[in-house]
C-alpha cells in the first residue's frame, strides 16, 4: 500500500506501545490497532531503509566504522570500511570484526543480506558519549560506549553484543516486535539468541557445550559478573555492589510487572531466554544451525504481530520446528509458557514522585539497570541552583510524548514535587533535559 489510508491517519500521532495499551483496554479495536502498528512500521522501514540504502550504492562494502569522539553526534567520522587494514583504533577494530562475523552469520545460516535483506550497508559508531555505559540501535546506528570505567569498559569488546544490537535491526525490519512489555520483551530476547549463537559459532561450540552468557569481556576487573545475562540460568549473571543483583526471572511464575526499562524488557527476556537454550539443547547441532534456524523462521514467518506476546512467539516457534515441534513445545513449558498462560495485567506504575523533591529514575540501556537520584530544588547550592533554571527551560510535557522507545536506549522517569511526573525516552531529550537528568542522577553516584 502506497498512501495509509485517510481512516488511519491518525496512527501516527500516538506511539505504538499506547496503541497497543488502547487496544488492551478496549479503547481502540485490536484491528484497527494492528493496521496502524503494520502502516507506522512500514513508513519507518521506508524513511530509513531508503536512506541507507542510498549510501549503499556508492561501495560494495557492507558495513563503515565511524568514530563519534565521545560526542553524541552520529554517525560521527568515518573511519575504516570493510577491506579496510586495521584502523589502530580497538573499539573501531572489534567492531569491525564484529559486524563482519555477524553478518557472516546471518548470510551463512539464515541466507539474510543485512538487516533488511536487501543488502543495506551498516553504519556503526564506537567512542559514543563520555563515559557512556551502553549500546544501542537506533533504527539507522549501532552505537557502542567506551563504559563508565569503573563497572564497564567499551562494549566493543563483545562480539556477542554487537550481534546483539544487530539482532534489533533484524527484528524491527522483520516482526517489528514493539519495545515494550512482552513484545519488547521477546525483542531483547531474540537479540541475545542471535547473540550467544554467534559467540557460540566463534568459540566453534555447539548448543550442548557452548556459553550462554552474554557481554562477558564488557566489566572491568574485580566486578562480580560473569556478563550481563546468563540465558541458561537467568538472574544469576551478576551481583555486585555497584550494579546490584541480576534481577531475570527464569519461569513465567517470576515475572516481573514493572514500569521501569519499558515494562521490563530486560528483565523478563530471561524467561524466552531459557526457552531457547532448553530448545537449542533438544534440537542438537549448533544454535545457530539448529534452534537458531528455527527462532529465526518463527520471526519472518509472518504470523507474529508486533505486539505478539510470550505464548503467541512460542506458538510461532513451535509452528517453525517441523520434526522438533514436540521438543520446541517441551522448551516452551518448561519455562512456564503454554497454551494457557495467561496474559500479564498491564503494569502499574508506582508512585514517582515526594513532595518538595525533584526525583529521576533511569532504567533500560542494554545492561537493564536502573539508577535513581533526588534533589531538594529549595536548596541554597549551585546544584539546586541550576535544577531549579533547567526546570524553568526545558518543556518535559513534550519530550514525554516524543519518540517511541528504541531497543538498549535509557528511559528516564522524572517527578517534580507531588503529583507531577513524565516517562522520558533517550531520544526525546535535547541538552538541557539531559543536563537535567544528568544533574539529578548525579547525587546517588
Ligand atoms: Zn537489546
Amino acid at each position: 500500500m502506497d498512501t495509509p489510508g485517510d481512516t488511519l491517519s491518525s496512527c501516527h500521532f500516538v506511539p505504538p506501545y499506547l496503541m497497543q495499551e488502547l487496544a488492551r483496554t478496549g479503547t481502540l479495536a485490536e484491528g484497527y490497532v494492528h493496521e496502524c502498528l503494520r502502516i507506522d512500521t512500514q513508513l519507518r522501514d521506508r524513511r530509513r531503509g531508503g536512506g541507507v540504502r542510498a549510501t549503499a550504492r556508492d561501495t560494495t562494502a557492507r558495513w563503515v566504522v565511524h568514530t563519534a569522539d565521545h560526542a553524541e553526534e552520529l554517525p560521527g567520522e568515518p573511519v575504516r570500511s570493510e577491506g579496510e587494514p586495521e584502523s589502530g583504533d580497538a573499539a573501531v577494530d572489534e567492531a569491525a570484526s564484529g559486524i563482519t562475523a555477524t553478518l557472516d552469520l546471518f548470510r551463512d545460516v539464515f541466507a539474510r543480506d543485512s538487516f533488511d535483506d536487501a543488502g543495506a550497508r551498516l553504519l556503526l559508531t564506537a567512542h559514543y558519549g563520555r563515559d557512556y555505559a551502553n549500546a544501542f540501535w537506533d533504527g539507522g546506528h549501532l552505537v557502542f560506549g567506551d563504559g563508565d570505567g569503573t563497572v564497564f569498559t567499551r562494549f566493543t569488546r563483545a562480539a556477542d553484543v554487537i550481534a546483539h544490537e544487530f539482532g534489533h535491526a533484524v527484528t524491527e525490519h522483520t516482526a517489528g516486535l514493539v519495545y515494550q512489555n512482552q513484545s519488547g520483551a521477546l525483542n531483547e530476547s531474540v537479540s541475545d539468541v542471535f547473540a550467544a549463537c554467534l559467540k557460540q559459532q566463534l568459540a566453534g561450540a555447539d548448543a550442548a557445550a557452548g556459553s550462554w552468557l552474554i557481554g562477558e569481556e564488557i566489566f572491568v576487573p574485580g566486578i562480580n559478573a560473569r556478563g550481563l545475562r546468563d540465558m541458561e540460568n537467568p538472574g544469576t549473571a551478576y551481583d555486585d555492589p555497584a550494579l546490584g543483583r541480576d534481577p531475570q526471572p527464569a519461569h513465567m511464575d517470576d515475572f516481573v510487572e514493572t514500569v521501569d526499562d519499558n515494562g521490563g524488557v530486560h528483565i523478563n527476556s530471561g524467561i524466552p531466554n531459557r526457552a531457547f537454550v532448553l530448545a537449542a539443547r533438544a534440537v542438537g547441532g549448533t544454535s545457530a544451525g539448529g534452534a537458531g534456524r528455527i527462532w529465526y523462521a518463527a520471526l519472518t514467518s509472518g504470523e507474529l504481530t508486533t505486539v505478539s506476546d510470550f505464548r503467541a512467539f512460542a506458538a510461532a516457534t513451535v509452528a517453525a520446528a517441523g520434526e522438533h515441534e514436540d521438543a520446541v513445545r517441551e522448551a516452551w513449558a518448561q519455562v512456564g509458557v503454554t497454551d494457557g498462560t495467561a496474559e500479564s495485567p498491564a503494569p502499574q506504575a508506582p508512585p514517582t514522585t515526594q513532595p518538595g523533591v525533584v526525583s529521576v529514575r533511569r532504567s533500560g540501556g542494554i545492561v537493564g539497570q536502573v539508577v535513581e537520584g533526588s534533589v531538594d530544588p529549595t536548596a541554597d547550592d549551585d546544584r539546586a541552583r541550576a535544577v531549579r533554571e533547567l526546570l524553568d527551560r526545558v518543556d518535559l510535557r513534550s519530550a514525554a510524548e516524543t519518540g517511541a522507545p528504541q531497543p538498549d536506549r535509557y528511559v528516564y522517569e522524572i517527578g517534580i514535587g507531588e503529583g507531577e511526573s513524565y516517562t522520558v525516552q533517550e531520544v526525546a531529550l535535547d541538552a538541557d533535559t539531559r543536563r537535567l537528568m544528568e544533574l539529578v542522577l548525579d547525587e546517588g553516584s
